[in-house]
This record gives C-alpha cells, sequence and structure tokens, in this order.
C-alpha cells in the first residue's frame, strides 16, 4: 500500500533511484558511514499512499461528481465538522472580553461597589478565556491548513489524471500555458480559499451577528443609532470598494501578462531583435506597456487609500456621536457605565469585520471563478474514449484496413478524403507526399489519436471503436518524428512501453539497433541520465533509442513518422539498418520524408490532398511514370542515393 518508505519499495515508476539521479548527478549509493543516518531517517518519513484509484480509461463514479467546493471538503467530514465548531466557539468566546470588562466596571470599579476580588476575578477569567480562545485559533488553523492541503492533492490528482485521459484534439486546441494555470494558480487560489478564506469569512460573519445581537442587548437605542448611522455607509463605501478593486485587479492583471509576454519575446529573440537592431524600439515599446501595468497599479493604490482611512473616518465620526448619545444615557440612568464601555469595546470590533467581509468577498468570487475554469476541464470529456460495450482486442497479425475513411480536424475542412487502403499482416507500407498531405493524419487514425469522421479503420477486420483503447494501442508502437526523452535513465527511457522488460530484453533491443557502443562508451550505461530531452545525444542517437524503445514495446504493428531533419549519411545508414531489423515480421506504416526509406518498403502509398493517388511496389511505381516517379527523378537529380542503382 505504500511505498517511498525504503528503498526497496515497488516505485511507480521503474528505477528506484530515478529522483536521485534527475539533477544529473551520478547516484553513487549511499556511503557506509551515513547509512545509521539514512536509515533513522527514513524511518521517519511519512508514508505516502499510492494513489487510490488505479488509472482508468473511464473516470470513476467520484471523479464523475460535479466539482464544487462542498463536494470537495465532504469527502473529509470530521476535519469540516471539527473546524467548523472551532470556528463558532472560537468567534463566540472572542466576544468575551467586553462583557468581563462591563461586569468588572459595574460590580468592582463604580462608587459604592468597589470590589478587588471582582477585579481580580474578571482579570483571570479574560486571561484564562484568551489562553482558550488562542489554543482553539491554532487548532483551527491547523485543522483548516490540513483540509485545504488533502482537498487540493486529491483535486491536482483529479486534473492530472484527467489531462492522461483527454485526447489529442485537447492539447492542440489548448495552449500548455493554460493548462499549466489550471493546475498552478487556480487551485492555488482554491487552496487559500479552503484554508483561510472560508473559514476567515465565516469567523467575520460570525462576529458581526454575534456583536450585532450583542449590541441590541445591551441597549436598543444606541444599538439601533449604530445600525441606522454606520451600516448603510460603510456598505455603500464597501460596494464601491469591491467593484472598483475587482476593476483595478483585473486591468493590473491584464496588464501584467502583456508585460510578461513582451519580455518573454524579447527574451527569446534576442538574436533576432539584435540582428534586426530593434533595440531602441523594444525599450519604447517595453516602457509603454510597464507604463500601463503602473497606472493599473496606481490605480489600485489610490482606491485602497480612499476606503482604508474613509472607513477609519466613519467609524470615528459614528463613536463621536455614539458617545454624545450613550453618554447622555448614562446621565438619564437609562445606560451603566460599564455597559458604555462595553458598548465602545464592540463597536471597535464591529468595523472590523465589515471591511473583512469585503475583502474575503473578493477572495471568495476569485475561488468560484477558478472553480468554474477547473469544472469546465473536468467536464471536457475525451473525443475519443471507450464505448460502453467495448471488448478487448486479443493478439492481432496485423492486419490494418482503410474503408472509405474520411476525416477533418474540424468538420469544415476534410483533411482526409474517401481513403480506401489495406496493409496485409507483416508487410511495410511507406507514405509519401507533398508536406501537409495527410500522411501522419492517416497514421493517427490506426492507434485512435483522432476517430475518422465516416468511414471505418479496421485492425485484423476489427473495427478499431469497438476494442478498448489500452489493448489497441499496447500492440501498436509509434515512434514520432521528434523522439521525445523524458527526464531519467538511458534505461527508463527504453523500458517505457514495456516497464517490465527484463535486462536481458534491454539489453537485446540496444545491440538490435547498434546503440550497444554508444551505451559501453557512457559514464553509467544504460543508467546514464539523458540531459534536456537528450539533447547530449545526436538526433540519429535520439532516433535510434526510440526505435528501441518501440521494439521492446513488442508492438504487432509499428508507425513510425521519420524525423525531416537530415541525419549525415553515416547516422541515416546506421538508423536505416536499425530499422530494418525493428521491422523485421511486422506491419508498419512508415511516413517517409527520405526516398531511401520509401525504396525499402514493400510497398508505396503516394498521398496527396487528403487522397491516396497511387499504390504500388517502388519499382513498380519507379516505371509507372506518375507521381513517384517524377517524386523520384527530381530527387535523384538533386543529388539523392539511388538507391536502385546502388543496390543493383
Ligand atoms: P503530412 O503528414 O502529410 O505532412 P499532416 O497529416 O500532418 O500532413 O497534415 C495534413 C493537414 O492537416 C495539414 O493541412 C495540416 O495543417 C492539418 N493538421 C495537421 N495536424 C492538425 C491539427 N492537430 N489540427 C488541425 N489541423 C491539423
Amino acid at each position: 500500500m505504500a511505498w517511498g518508505g525504503g528503498w526497496g519499495g515497488p516505485g511507480p515508476v521503474a528505477g528506484g533511484h530515478h529522483s536521485a539521479t534527475a539533477n544529473g548527478l551520478p547516484f553513487g549509493g549511499i556511503p557506509e558511514e551515513l547509512m545509521e543516518e539514512a536509515t533513522r531517517l527514513l524511518a521517519t518519513e511519512p508514508e505516502r499512499p499510492l494513489s487510490r484509484q488505479p488509472f482508468h480509461q473511464r473516470p470513476s463514479v467520484a471523479e464523475r461528481r460535479r466539482l464544487s467546493l462542498w463536494a470537495l471538503v465532504g469527502v473529509y467530514p470530521r476535519l469540516l465538522y471539527g473546524a467548523s465548531a472551532i470556528v463558532l466557539l472560537a468567534s463566540l468566546l472572542l466576544q468575551a472580553g467586553p462583557k468581563i470588562t462591563e461586569y468588572a466596571v459595574n460590580h468592582g470599579m463604580l462608587p459604592g461597589h468597589h470590589s478587588l476580588t471582582v477585579i481580580a476575578l474578571s482579570g483571570v477569567a479574560y486571561l484564562v478565556i484568551a489562553v482558550v480562545t488562542a489554543i482553539l485559533q491554532r487548532l483551527q488553523t491547523d485543522l483548516t491548513g490540513r483540509l485545504a492541503s488533502r482537498v487540493m492533492h486529491d483535486l491536482r490528482i483529479r486534473v492530472f489524471t484527467h489531462f492522461q485521459r483527454l485526447s489529442l484534439d485537447f492539447f492542440t486546441d489548448e495552449k500548455a500555458g493554460v493548462l499549466m494555470s489550471r493546475m498552478t494558480s487556480d487551485i492555488e487560489n482554491l487552496q487559500q480559499l479552503v484554508q483561510d478564506g472560508i473559514s476567515q469569512f465565516a469567523t467575520q460573519g460570525l462576529t458581526m451577528i454575534t456583536i450585532t445581537v450583542i449590541l441590541f442587548l445591551t441597549n436598543v437605542t444606541l444599538a439601533a443609532w449604530t445600525v441606522l448611522l454606520v451600516v448603510p455607509v460603510l456598505f455603500v463605501m464597501s460596494l464601491w470598494f469591491h467593484h472598483a478593486s475587482q476593476r483595478g485587479y483585473l486591468l493590473s492583471r491584464d496588464r501584467i501578462a502583456t508585460v510578461l509576454a513582451d519580455l518573454s519575446e524579447s527574451l527569446y529573440g534576442i538574436r533576432v531583435v539584435t540582428a534586426h537592431n530593434r533595440q531602441r524600439r523594444n525599450i519604447r515599446n517595453h516602457r509603454h506597456v510597464l507604463g500601463a501595468y503602473r497606472d493599473a497599479n496606481v490605480y489600485t493604490g489610490r482606491v485602497s487609500a480612499i476606503y482604508g482611512p474613509g472607513t477609519i473616518m466613519v467609524g470615528i465620526l459614528a463613536q463621536g456621536l455614539l458617545l454624545g448619545i450613550g453618554g447622555h444615557l448614562v446621565l438619564q440612568h437609562r445606560l451603566t457605565f460599564g455597559a458604555l464601555i462595553a458598548f465602545f469595546l464592540y463597536l471597535n470590533r464591529f468595523f472590523q469585520p465589515i471591511q473583512l467581509l469585503v475583502q474575503q468577498y473578493s477572495a471568495l468570487q476569485q475561488g468560484r471563478s477558478s472553480i468554474i475554469r477547473l469544472r469546465e476541464l473536468l467536464e471536457t470529456p475525451p473525443s475519443v474514449d471507450d464505448r460502453d460495450d467495448a471488448h478487448e482486442l486479443g493478439p492481432i497479425e496485423g492486419r490494418i484496413r482503410f474503408e472509405h475513411v474520411t476525416f477533418g480536424y474540424d468538420s469544415e475542412h476534410p483533411v482526409i478524403e474517401d481513403v480506401d487502403l489495406e496493409i496485409a499482416p507483416g508487410e511495410s507500407v511507406a507514405f509519401v507526399g507533398p508536406t501537409g498531405a495527410g500522411k501522419s493524419t492517416l497514421a493517427k487514425l490506426v492507434n485512435r489519436f483522432y476517430d475518422p469522421t465516416a468511414g471505418r479503420v479496421l485492425v485484423d477486420d476489427v473495427d478499431v471503436r469497438e476494442v478498448t483503447l489500452r489493448s489497441l494501442r499496447s500492440q501498436l508502437a509509434v515512434v514520432p518524428q521528434e523522439p521525445f526523452l523524458f527526464a531519467g535513465s538511458i534505461r527508463s527511457n527504453l523500458v517505457f512501453g514495456r516497464p517490465d522488460a527484463t535486462v536481458d530484453e534491454v539489453r537485446h533491443a540496444v545491440e538490435l539497433v547498434g546503440l550497444d557502443d554508444l551505451v559501453d562508451r557512457l559514464p553509467q550505461g544504460l543508467d546514464t541520465v539523458v540531459h534536456e530531452r537528450g539533447q547530449t545525444l545526436s538526433a540519429g542517437e535520439r532516433q535510434l533509442l526510440a526505435l528501441a524503445r518501440a521494439f521492446l514495446a513488442r508492438p504487432r504493428v509499428l508507425i513510425l513518422d521519420e524525423a525531416t531533419s537530415s541525419l549525415d549519411l553515416q547516422s541515416e545508414i546506421v538508423v536505416e539498418h536499425a530499422l530494418d531489423r525493428v521491422l523485421d515480421g511486422r506491419t508498419a506504416i512508415l511516413i517517409a520524408h527520405r526516398l531511401t526509406t520509401a525504396q525499402r518498403a514493400d510497398r508505396i502509398v503516394v498521398v496527396d490532398e487528403g487522397r491516396v493517388v497511387e499504390v504500388g511496389t517502388p519499382e513498380r511505381l519507379r516505371r509507372a511514370g506518375g507521381a513517384y516517379a517524377r517524386m523520384y527523378d527530381a530527387w535523384v537529380a538533386a543529388g539523392g542515393r539511388d538507391v536502385t542503382r546502388e543496390g543493383a
């Protein structure tokens, strides 16, 4: 159930020392003399339960629940009710002070009522209550802090799980930056809200209610004057402040975004900027956007400068007036001296919550919009999903058929039109054609990155939409144009598709693609950490790693989007050689940018403007004098390696 507590614990990723080497330092083990200390430290490490929910393509019942703050915190009823009870108790106890003062004045200090005992006891009571309140507040902060951390942890997992579930189109439509901000600023907004916002809001609200009740119980006339004089003015001022500060907040948020955009453009584009002598102009422009941001900040500052002192002023004016009225009441013996003091003590506490409530209200609103944005995200269904009646795809032979397939990324512009094509088990087929013809798109339909708008894609005579995504994709491997290497060792990158691969299998894959020389040369061999997405490796080596990764996944069908960046002749030959071995006996779709690759395929499919225009063996197409023959001749004329002659 738990991991992370011991070295040998089965980590969620292959390679337990993953994180230790993530910073690029070799992991040399723990020195003998430090072992004891390390063990002791580990014993105190909290155990982190592995996510209780294994990943399912379909969201669980809990995950399908509509996202709301109550649904989130409701999962922890004990923390929630505990915190609420304490908030209630603390806000009541907080208001005991003035009442005790009133008692001490009326029964211990007034002429004829002198009593040191009463004063001393009142003092002690005051102290005890203050201490109890402080303890309660500490407990409250502790509970709400724990509640907030747990709730946000759950939410983060939920959002991340949903990201993993969503289909590719979602990530092309949404910018990564926007998605990151959902994970960071929106969730942090909510964390703040659960941790402080709601309890503060409740505390201040309760305080206001309690004090209003106490004021009326102390003296109805004075209380009525207070409510009549102060509340409407403060209310109007607060409303104004709320609107003005909201405007300022939005303004400065938009403007800082512009500043950051301008900054990052200037930094990333510094070469172009310098080359085109744009520095002066850039400075002028940046000064302009910075000026706008400053204005927004000045505005916000001015609003606060009016509201803060303004409300204090209103409070003081009201107190002056109430002192007159209250003093009059005392002289008429309609109010005790102690009650007047208590009243004024409460009055001070009465103004503050109004101001705080307004501020908390803004936080609540921000939290609300964060919830709405996250809800929209969580309610976006994957466009490609398992059907309810999806079944497991058994081991396949590797026959692929496109049946009158039409597809467009948006409904108006079809990118693939009425494609009919059959690929036999074990056959390698090269898609060639101009850039943007739809070659990659065709390939993406096979492993259901997208679903066709019309027609069917069949694998071993089964419509790919009828089987589970998991069982389908486990038998197809994709080598993308730009092989992505994850942070970690070469080994963990290789076993990515099949974490249970044995050492021998990994070694075999490495030898098969001809990377054994490289691995032997590296200081830590397979455990060498790749830096910066493998930037320390050459383009050819990255491709070979991607090929080995695909090979280890033991797919029946391999889809390879060839890298467009030209490799040097040497690497090209190595990669082609590796490719031949990996493809041996497998069905393969090669999106060929180099005609050398195309020439090695069993058959060539020429794609143009979303349609298949020619199909045939390389030999036949070259002689047929069609589109492929023209491409081939142009390529040879441009100095391409004439494979046929070479091979002959
Ligand atoms: P090829 O692989 O032949 O170069 P693609 O299949 O990548 O061509 O692209 C075919 C067409 O679809 C192009 O016009 C391209 O602009 C468009 N396209 C590719 N990917 C997307 C996408 N994710 N969203 C919208 N249009 C896309």
